[in-house]
């Protein structure tokens, strides 16, 4: 697949900061993780820390798959608002799926901080009524929120404009979010694992898996073999190569940043935006005092269609800044576009898929992609383990045959 287009910042900004081997010769390894992305690297991170020997290996270069066209926001709020998700999967699962996001930033940040990695910083989170038809959505909304021990408040149209600046009439200010860079954490992270023993390679395509009772055996694209006694697929949207049901939809998506500016504070905390329209448009500032705004998605994969649209979707995402931020003069610098994937019921599948002996799936689709990869890394790992994981019914492929 085409997984992007266009010059991400992340790549723009940290370029190749290590280069990693190709696998040249068969090796043994107790655990393999196809996929050296963000949902790989935190899996491998945290195999490693539960003491299982693992390595990781990628066809493409550390990083380069949708991982590096992220545009890192961290939210417990996933694509499908609570209220909704509780239709969908009952009230136990969607609030669970809901704190399990909301620890997952808690774990990032963690993960961050022991290693020593810049990219994580917390902020608040604004979700605002796109319109005023949309007033008792974003009320049923917040009561759910509420309802379920998330800290947030109710803004009035009064206090979203004395706050922010523009014009909705009304919005929920969530306490809990963050941001980060999955591209540079996931090479901080086998950084950190290759310091502790395990082995990472890129540039080494898996071709063929083979399943016996008691093992698994990766064939690459140049003939070498890797003997495991797991397997992970944390392969990203490219799974879909190993599941037979029709597990995921396809989609565009565009980001637009700007060039820097000399002042640091642009709203109200200079909080994650986002909407209650669909497809949503959200913003995020960045470290280096830039605006990043992103949306605009269209419901399909072909990526020649995709790339053609970046330069109209680059302009769209223009007009919208500044018609919430008229005052702010926008200075585009980079724009891309990229590939995501959105399941029915908003969330990702993680764990054992029955087909596949030996397997476990670490996939974070979905547009929290990078929360619900830290929610994989650990039921991955407990499953590994043999430990129970409450969290794996809510996420599990049982779902499918629901
Ligand atoms: C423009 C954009 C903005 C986004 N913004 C956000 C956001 O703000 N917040 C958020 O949480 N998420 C966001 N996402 C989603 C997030 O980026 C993804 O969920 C995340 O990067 C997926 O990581 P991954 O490791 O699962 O997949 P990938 O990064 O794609 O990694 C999978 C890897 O598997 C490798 N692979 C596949 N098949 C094989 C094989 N046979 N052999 C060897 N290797 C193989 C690929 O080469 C690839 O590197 C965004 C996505 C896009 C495109």
């Amino acid at each position: 697949m085409i997984l992007h287009a266009g010059l991400p910042y992340s790549l723009v900004r940290f370029g190749l900061p290590f280069n990693y081997p190709k696998l040249e010769k068969n090796i043994r390894t107790d655990v393999v993780v196809i996929g050296a992305g963000i949902s790989g690297a935190l899996t491998a991170y945290s195999l490693v820390n539960a003491g299982i020997s693992c390595t990781v290996v990628d066809a493409r270069t550390v990083g380069l798959g949708s991982t590096c066209a992220s545009t890192s926001l961290l939210q417990y709020e996933i694509d499908v608002p609570l209220h909704k998700l509780i239709d969908k999967v009952g009230e136990e699962h969607a609030a669970t799926a809901y704190h399990a996001c909301k620890q997952s930033i808690d774990d990032i940040e963690r993960i961050c901080k022991k290693l020593k990695l810049k990219e994580f910083e917390r902020k608040t989170s604004l979700y605002f009524a796109s319109s005023d038809k949309h007033i008792p959505f974003i009320e049923k909304e917040f009561a759910a929120r509420r309802k379920h021990g998330f800290d947030v408040e109710l803004w009035s149209g009064k206090q979203v404009k004395s706050r922010m600046g523009f014009e909705a009439p009304a919005a929920i200010y969530s306490q809990c979010a963050a941001y980060t860079d999955a591209y540079t954490v996931t090479h901080g992270l086998l950084q950190y694992i290759i310091g502790q023993g395990a082995a990472v390679y890129d540039r080494t395509n898996v071709l063929d898996i083979d399943m016996t009772a008691r093992s698994v055996t990766l064939t690459t694209h140049n003939g070498k073999k890797i003997r495991a006694k797991k397997l992970v697929i944390a392969t990203g949207y490219e799974s879909t190569q190993y599941i037979k049901q029709h597990v995921v939809d396809l989609h565009a998506t565009y980001a637009l940043l700007s060039e820097t500016y000399s002042r640091s504070t642009f709203w109200h905390e200079n909080c994650l935006i986002w909407e209650t329209k669909e497809p949503y448009r959200y913003m995020r500032t960045t470290h280096d005092n830039r605006l990043l705004i992103g949306g605009r998605d269209v419901n399909f994969y072909n990526p020649v269609k995709r790339d053609k649209l970046l330069r109209s979707k680059s302009r769209q995402l223009l007009g919208d800044f500044n018609e919430l931020f008229p005052k702010t003069d926008f200075l585009p610098e980079f724009e891309w576009t990229g590939t995501f994937g959105t399941t029915k019921d908003g969330l990702p599948y993680i764990g054992v898929y029955p087909p596949m002996k030996h397997a476990y799936f670490a996939l974070g689709f979905g547009g929290n992609g990078i929360t619900f990869s830290q929610v994989a890394a650990g039921i991955v790992t407990d499953m590994i383990l043999g430990k129970k994981n409450e969290l794996s019914p809510v996420f599990s492929f049982d779902r499918l045959n629901r």
